[in-house]
């Protein structure tokens, strides 16, 4: 896990996107590392949505309550569940992982999430679609979202299949990259076939980008850092995200502020270790108010559930499990 604090520092831009946790259904479309080849050649004939340039994505599955969050997936060599964790911390290209950005299905197509989830369930084990073919009893990445939602809402397609080009943008040469993986493969290249690739899925009028997730937010003029999987730029968390949910703790073994617990065990390589409280001593600051970003104490935390120094109210039934994050010593 040491590769994380590599990632923290190159992940320090904030996004201004608005706090969301992660619910079942949710897609999360990622960007692969530059020095990735399927990726960059993804890139050169795919468009996505606002800046990124997605080269996959995979659909979230909670299957009871928010400790265990999974995500199905389309990938090589079949399709697969996997935790949270193994999706998000994929090395990618060059080491790093990948840019991570989830979205969620509009309204009007929810209540297809449920069967969505049960169709993909179904298909664990299906061989990787290195053709990109529909309808051959193998998946690539968006098919899989594509085909799930299309049997979840009685074959009316709920996104929209393109031609597939795998030319360079604004060019009428096939790419390199895909001449070579088309070739190695020993297929033909599917030009003009009906397909979807997760850049078009991303700007599909059925999704709403809620944002990236990042792995650390920081403030100017403070040194102080919140970890884990973050929606926004106050701590909140792809687990905790209401409007009160911006209290950080720290752990007694890394010493590091986290926005909830299951953010830190999923980042770190060890469970969160409670910091040792003496309830006659306050001097002790181990709690980050994520409004202001200062540090303040157990005593000073718990005494009102609002900052003392920003006056922004904290979410009191976080004490319902506060032996998670504090132990208590005479
Ligand atoms: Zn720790
Ligand atoms: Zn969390
Ligand atoms: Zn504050």
């Amino acid at each position: 896990m040491r590769y994380l604090a590599t990632l923290f520092a190159s992940m320090i831009s904030i996004s201004n996107a608005s706090a969301f946790e992660l619910r079942n259904g949710d897609l999360i479309f990622q960007q692969a590392c530059s020095g990735e080849a399927v990726g960059n050649a993804i890139k050169n004939v795919t468009e996505s949505a606002g800046d990124y340039q997605f080269t996959h994505v995979g659909i979230v599955y909670i299957p009871d309550g928010k400790d265990s969050i999974f995500v199905i997936e389309a990938t090589i060599p079949e399709v697969r569940v996997v935790s949270l964790k193994e999706y998000l911390f994929k090395k990618s290209g060059d080491g790093c992982y990948p840019i991570s950005v989830a979205g969620r299905v509009k309204q009007a197509y929810q209540h297809c999430i449920s069967a969505a989830l049960q169709e993909a369930l179904k298909l664990v084990g299906k061989s990787y679609d290195y053709g990109f073919a529909l309808n051959n009893n193998k998946y690539y990445c968006s098919e899989l979202i594509y085909d799930i939602f299309l049997k979840a809402n009685q074959g009316d397609p709920v996104f929209e299949l393109n031609k597939m080009t795998f030319k360079q943008k604004d060019s009428d040469q096939t790419d390199s990259n895909w001449i070579r993986y088309f070739s190695e493969k020993g297929l033909a290249i599917p030009e003009g076939e009906w397909g979807i690739n997760p850049g078009a899925m991303s700007r599909s009028k059925v999704i709403d980008l809620l944002g990236q997730i990042q792995y650390s937010a920081t403030r100017r003029g403070s040194s102080n850092t919140i970890c884990g999987l973050l929606t926004d730029s106050l701590g909140r968390c792809v687990h905790y995200a209401s409007e009160k949910d911006i209290v950080a703790n720290k752990c007694f073994v890394c010493k590091k502020y986290y926005a909830c617990y299951q953010c830190h065990n999923l980042c770190e390589n060890h469970p969160l270790r409670p910091w040792p409280v003496h309830l006659n001593d306050s001097s002790q600051k181990i709690v980050l108010c994520g409004n202001c970003f200062q540090e303040i104490s157990y005593q000073a935390y718990s005494r009102d559930y609002v900052c003392p120094l920003c006056h922004k109210e904290f979410n009191p039934k976080c004490s319902l499990h506060k032996e998670l994050y504090f132990r208590f010593e005479r």
